[in-house]
């Protein structure tokens, strides 16, 4: 098919018959893989069949605290478009609402993909949802987002089916459909960033529990006596391992308060204080992981976040954490690994959950 075409000059092309035209046009349009529009054609009104050159699109969207990712990703699982954009800490969910518009606009405009041919935008927000109501629960790192009803709001200004889910669980589904751990059915996705989640596949499946708030790992309590967390527990793991703990003991002597990539650099160059921090944060999340380890028994745990970069560094506390807490023949069979897809998997997973609950696998 060269430009569009209506469905009898179709026919007349292929020498098939209209209503076999007519027929595979049907298939096309629900698949997303063709669009019509409206015209006249000699006096009459019909529809130009137009293929979409991308096929089915499935768009991917990753709020963070102060970031939004947005990707459009082909039924082939190809990155057609993707950008990122800086968000202000602490900024309400109507703004961040308005830049994923925004972008996705200017994505779909500068890749020439019809709007027709986007058949669901999946969200990836850091902190738990109630499946229940679509709402971002409480303990969420956007406190500003809480109580809000993301699924309607993302529908009625995008305008096409919208799947929310939270970011951890998202990570966990890229990595067994776009990351190097295709095909594993009972995986654990840890993200450890400003706040520590986990997302579990269990037998090939999201595992969503009764409500859809899962894998809050973050609050494991490690120490009775420990610090008193965003949570109002003590002793969290949160307390120990997140990326805002690591800051606040790393940052004192410094001229200004340090990122998680100045962590990553700073334990490259061996720097003892990071080390150490690192060596504590990793033995705690090794021990989280060696209870959940031998609750579900996972073939592989993979490790997310902003820390990702440091490998083994950061690999190597929390494998001893993990063998030291789980029973034995769990510490030496669970594989550990750092995430591949870096600050890219929620919003791929985002994207991944479209075509999940579209019905189409990989190809
Ligand atoms: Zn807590």
């Amino acid at each position: 098919m060269g430009g569009p075409s209506t469905q009898a000059e179709l026919a007349r092309q292929t020498g098939l018959s209209t209503a076999t035209v007519s027929n595979i046009v049907k298939i096309m349009l629900d698949s997303g893989l063709a669009s019509t529009e409206p015209i006249t054609s000699s006096g009459r009104r019909a529809l130009n069949v137009r293929l979409n050159s991308n096929g089915a699109v499935a768009v991917g969207i990753d709020f963070g605290r102060r970031h939004l990712r947005v990707v459009l990703a082909s039924l082939s699982y190809h990155v057609i478009a993707e950008e990122s954009v800086a968000l202000p800490l602490g900024h309400q969910a109507e703004e961040g609402i308005q830049a994923a518009v925004d972008l996705l606009a200017k994505l779909l405009d500068e890749s020439g993909v019809a709007r027709t041919a986007v058949v669901g935008a999946g969200v990836g927000i850091p902190g738990p949802i109630d499946r229940r109501s679509g709402t971002v629960a409480q303990g969420a790192i956007l406190p500003e987002w809480v109580g809000i009803n993301i699924l309607q709001h993302l529908e009625e200004r995008l305008k096409i089916p919208v799947f929310v889910d939270n970011d951890a669980n998202l990570g966990a589904w890229s990595e067994v459909t776009w990351g190097q751990h295709t095909g594993v059915s009972n995986l654990l996705f840890l993200k450890i960033g400003s706040g520590i989640g986990a997302g579990l596949i269990l037998n090939g499946a999201p595992y969503y529990g009764n409500v859809g708030i899962t894998g809050e790992i973050g609050h494991a309590t490690i120490h009775e006596q420990g610090l008193v967390c965003r949570c109002g527990n003590r002793g969290c793991l949160e307390t120990i391992a997140s990326t805002t703990t690591m800051i606040e003991l790393l940052s004192r002597g410094e001229d200004r308060p340090l990122t998680p990539a100045d962590i990553v650099r700073k334990a490259l160059a061996r720097d003892s204080a990071t080390l150490r921090v690192l060596d504590d944060a990793g033995l705690a999340v090794g021990r989280a992981l060696g209870n959940v380890a031998n609750l579900i028994n996972p073939e592989v745990i993979v490790v997310g976040g902003p820390l990702a970069g440091l490998g083994d560094l950061f690999l190597d506390p929390i494998r001893r954490g993990l063998v030291r807490h789980a029973v034995p023949v769990i510490g030496e069979t669970t594989k550990l690994s750092m995430s591949s897809l870096g600050d890219r998997a929620e919003a791929l997973g985002a994207a991944a959950l479209v075509f999940q609950h579209a019905g189409i696998r990989k190809t």
